[in-house]
């Protein structure tokens, strides 16, 4: 049952008994209510049945002393206001005083002269969500950094200049002007939040006087006007790990915005952004380069230097190899994250030659005929096509 059924509801009405009735005249009312309204003397009678059932509800608040108590405080409290709108919250227990006393809210300044139904709606209308004041963590940074082809797949170290707010470097972020301190706030006593707790109604507020902040400063920094963070260009040191690819966001943790008043700080994102290469691309762990070959270096076989991120290793390219072809490196790929490297992916492509000195066309003509003389036909797979 919720608490709004315990202040729309009369369970002494409900029961016939006065406010003050002792828990025998309860018991006994009830006894006999329970007899008469009982489902099995009344087959069929759905009045009776509901009557039946909020008369034995009625019953398990009233017979229970401590259950009463807190029903009779509950409607005590919205005797005169009704019962406000929305965004009520039903009392969550944990964490606020457990005295409570009605004078409390009727003697606070800020509960202004709007009766109690103002007061209601300013303590309950607000959407539900409970400020929460203290620790203010500070706020994520994004920021982002290009690399160089190699650099982001070896990896390497990159300044990263960014403007953001920082603990103020006069009052190391206490927000006192030096040589004096916050002091705790008498009002919330350094919580930030003035807390009350009715029966089952549990809510709270930021505290006024010290703006949520649990902590009053008599005498401000001048430099950072006492909110204890200033604007500051900062560069940080940044390691990519070897292997990030274009789009990629790096976290570092701690390195965002400083918390207000000593809370942590919040993470800082790097979007890395990674700029082509003239020879390499790559396939995730693997590195792919395109070898320009001769025809006669693919017929005849052939070793070829070629470039890796670190040093030259020299490619084998076998007698007869296809142009097309992709000749793998083992490990001499991009670094991966956990050790050892992928491969590097070295596809030949045969370049033809748009001129030939006359020499070189002679003996390629020659040639010519001697690969026809040898039978070799490059369109023999398309017979009777
Ligand atoms: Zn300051
Ligand atoms: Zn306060």
């Amino acid at each position: 049952m919720s608490q709004r059924e315990w202040i729309e509801k009369d369970f002494y009405k409900e029961l016939g008994v006065s406010s003050g009735a002792s828990q025998d005249e309860i018991k006994k009312a009830y006894r006999k209510l329970a007899r008469d309204l009982h489902p099995d003397a009344n087959p069929g009678d759905t009045k009776a049945e509901e009557r039946f059932k909020t008369v034995s509800e009625a019953h398990a608040v009233l017979s229970d002393p401590a259950k009463r108590k807190e029903y009779d405080e509950t409607r005590k409290l919205f005797a005169g206001g009704g019962y406000p709108r929305g965004g009520f919250t039903p009392g969550a227990g944990g964490g606020f005083s457990q005295d409570f006393n009605i004078g409390d809210i009727f003697g606070t300044a800020n509960a202004g002269d709007g009766g109690l139904g103002d007061l209601l709606g300013g303590l309950f209308n607000r959407g539900g969500t409970r400020t929460t004041s203290r620790p203010r963590r500070g706020a994520d940074v994004e920021t982002e950094t290009t690399l160089g082809f190699r650099e982001a797949a070896q990896g390497v170290t990159v300044p990263l200049r960014m403007t953001s707010p920082s603990p103020c470097t006069t009052c190391h972020g206490s927000g006192a002007k030096p040589g004096t301190s916050p002091r705790v706030c008498p009002h919330c006593n350094g919580t930030g939040v003035i807390s009350r707790n009715q029966g089952a109604f549990g809510f709270s507020e930021p505290c006024d006087d010290c703006r949520g902040t649990g902590s009053i400063i008599d005498d401000p920094c001048v430099d950072c006007h006492g909110s204890g963070i200033q604007n500051r260009t900062r560069t940080i040191t940044v390691r990519i790990p070897p292997g990030v690819s274009d789009g990629q966001r790096i976290r570092l943790a701690g390195q965002g915005e400083a918390g207000l008043r000593g809370a942590p700080s919040g993470d800082l994102f790097v979007s890395v952004h990674v700029s082509q290469d003239k020879v390499f691309g790559r396939n995730g762990d693997d590195l792919t380069l395109v070898l320009p070959v001769s025809y006669s270096e693919l017929v005849l076989g052939t070793t070829v230097s070629v470039p890796t991120l670190e040093g030259r290793v020299g490619v084998k390219v076998p007698p007869g190899t296809a142009d097309g072809r992709i000749l793998r490196v083992r490990g001499r790929g991009v670094p991966k994250r956990g050790g050892g490297a992928g491969d590097l992916l070295v596809t030949v492509k045969v370049a033809v030659p748009q001129k030939l000195d006359d020499n070189a066309a002679e003996a390629l003509r020659r040639y010519a005929e001697a690969e026809k003389a040898s039978g070799f036909d490059p369109r023999a797979g398309w017979a009777g096509a």
